[in-house]
């Protein structure tokens, strides 16, 4: 699913498989390495892409799948840990045939051609994450 090399000390870069999905690969490797606090960024390019957009007013996530070949202009996100798992947020911006881009909180995306990730381990830390009534979204907790 992917290959890795540790570049510096807890500092990853990542080659996903091509065809692999960004966001099972990318848990899959933070299992690997137990990593449980910590930062992504990358680029690639996907054929498939599923993006999360939250509506404040109903605190419920609408998908919306693409399915066209884009470059990923951006991927950032980080990592920290809920119910004992990694828990990936990961944004993402890509860009389209036409120049234009699509972004939002990512999902799912289907790579088609390569994906490039660098990824941070904050080795001392664990980072927790819990439900906010008042935005619905999974927040740090401190
Ligand atoms: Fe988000």
């Amino acid at each position: 699913m992917y290959k890795f090399t540790e570049v510096a000390e807890f500092k990853y870069a990542l080659s996903l498989d091509n065809h692999a999905e960004i966001m099972e690969a990318l848990t899959a490797f933070c299992k690997e390495k137990e990593i449980y606090a910590g930062s992504v960024s990358g680029i690639g390019a996907v054929n498939e892409a599923t993006l999360r957009f939250l509506d404040p007013a109903t605190k419920k996530y609408v998908d919306k799948t693409f399915n066209e070949q884009m470059e990923i202009t951006s991927l950032v996100g980080n990592i920290s840990m809920k119910d004992g798992q990694p828990y990936l947020h990961i944004h993402i911006t890509a860009g389209r045939s036409d120049y234009s881009c699509v972004g939002g909180h990512l999902l799912c995306a289907r790579i088609n051609g390569a994906c490039e990730l660098f990824v941070e381990d904050f080795f001392d830390g664990t980072l927790g994450r819990e439900p906010d009534p008042e935005t619905g979204i999974n927040l740090y907790k401190f």
